[in-house]
């Protein structure tokens, strides 16, 4: 578990105001201009040996993915596009880090937009986020005003600027492209790739695009270095991590741990354990909506990172934490859930726009318990005609929540059936 000093967010639950003076004290802009300084090559490669993996649910390794951008510039613009538009489903840690520590962010931004050659910076940060954004604003003003960013930015030679940008409420503009077809002013629909965004991003130029949490950490793994990043965590799963816990659970909250703490512990030390108790825990959904549930006896032992998730058939997503205890109709909660991706398909690719509808159609049955039980399995048949076959993983998220209902909690739907009684009138 770890330790206080090992915390990147000192300031997550804002207990100490967010401005430059105390973002300061923090250690946030110390000599920024030394770490610049180092070089893009440097940079790249201490992202790349701290094992820092995208945090905005895709994990992705950080510094690879920078090592994409062209090396030499070719005339055209670069830029660096920060996803602020968090949107999955039991996540809320951008939006704390926005609101407590702008300047981590800010900092990060900058540093990240020297590593891939950027001159500029977007934010697209998600419309509801009203406060969030008046914050990072005001706190974009201040590092203005101290000539942390634009010109010269950090006293480095270089000018970077940055921009925030507004979405309008669409959860599929946290996708990539379809952020970067929104952010050029047109409708957010996802890009078929390739080419992909280091290639050809906004406005056709390569781009970069980041989660929030990802830049954030970026000038404390400089300033530490590489080795105590990776010295936290497990191998291929390094670091700290926001995570998000929600639902059944005693004590909702966001906590700063490091990767691979068992989900228990995490559960029963920061959350205030279960709802009546460990044993009253039904289902966990570990990454986000879009992740399949894990039943108990997976809970019991199961380690949070990217890999251990992925062996149980789960995901760390976005490491949001949705706790179910046993008063939990789970497939009222997962029909629920298909709603939700059925509505918000952008109904571009066919699987995913008619795809979605029926399998919340299906789940509906099945919550009511009027469907047969031959229809399970043309159920999961469904999933999987969607799951890989779209454009965006969109698809894959309506997918597999309901591939997981079924593999865990099959005699449970099964008994569902078996007691229907035909509707009330
Ligand atoms: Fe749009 Fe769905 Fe296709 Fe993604 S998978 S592009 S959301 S229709």
């Amino acid at each position: 578990m770890i330790d206080e000093k090992d915390k990147i967010f000192t300031n997550l639950y804002g207990f100490r105001p967010w401005n430059l003076k105390e973002a300061k004290k923090r250690g946030d802009w110390d000599n920024t201009i030394s770490l610049i300084s180092k070089g893009k090559k440097f940079i790249i490669d201490e992202i790349k040996s701290s094992g820092l993996r995208g945090r905005g649910g895709a994990g992705f390794p950080t510094g690879v993915k920078w090592s994409f951008m062209p090396k030499k510039l070719t005339g055209k613009l670069h830029y660096l596009v920060v996803n602020a538009d968090e949107s999955e489903p039991g996540t809320c840690k951008d939006r704390d880090i926005i609101r407590n520590e702008p300047h981590k962010l800010l900092e990060g931004s900058i540093i990240a937009s020297a590593a891939i050659g950027a001159q500029a910076c977007y934010i697209y940060i998600r419309g509801e986020f009203v406060d969030e954004r008046k914050i990072l604003e005001a706190a974009l003003e201040e590092a203005y005003s101290e000539g942390l960013v634009g010109k010269n930015a950090c006293k480095t030679g270089l000018d970077i600027d940055i921009f925030i940008h507004r979405g309008a409420g669409a959860y599929i503009c946290g996708e990539e492209t379809a952020l970067l077809e929104s952010l050029e002013g047109k409708k957010g629909l996802p890009r078929l790739k390739p080419p992909f965004p280091a290639t050809s991003g906004l406005f056709g130029c390569p781009t970069t695009v980041n989660n929030v949490e990802s830049i954030a950490v970026v000038p404390e793994i400089l300033r530490r270095g590489s080795d105590w990043f990776s010295s936290l965590g497990r191998p291929r799963n390094t670091g700290t991590k926001i995570f998000c816990i929600s639902g059944h659970v005693n004590t909702p909250c966001n906590i700063e741990e490091e990767m691979g703490i068992p989900l228990k512990t995490l559960i029963e030390k920061y959350a205030g354990g279960v709802r009546g108790g460990w044993e009253n825990l039904l289902a966990v959904i570990p990454g986000g909506s879009s992740v399949p549930l894990i039943p108990k006896n997976i809970c019991d032992t199961v380690l949070m990172d990217f890999d251990s998730l992925a062996e149980v058939k789960s995901g760390l997503g976005t490491a949001a934490v949705i706790v179910m205890d046993k008063s939990t109709d789970l497939i009222r909660a997962i029909s629920r859930i298909s709603y939700f991706y059925k509505y918000e398909s952008c109904g571009q690719c066919t699987p995913c726009r008619e795809g979605t509808g029926w399998l919340w159609e299906m789940m509906e049955k099945m919550a009511k318990g009027s469907a047969k039980k031959k229809d399970i399995d043309i159920l999961l048949n469904l999933t999987e005609r969607i799951e890989g076959h779209t454009i965006c993983a969109l698809g894959d998220a309506a997918a597999w929540p309901i591939q997981g209902i079924i593999r865990h909690f099959r005699p449970y739907i099964e008994e569902r059936i078996d007691n229907y009684k035909g509707d009330a009138v």
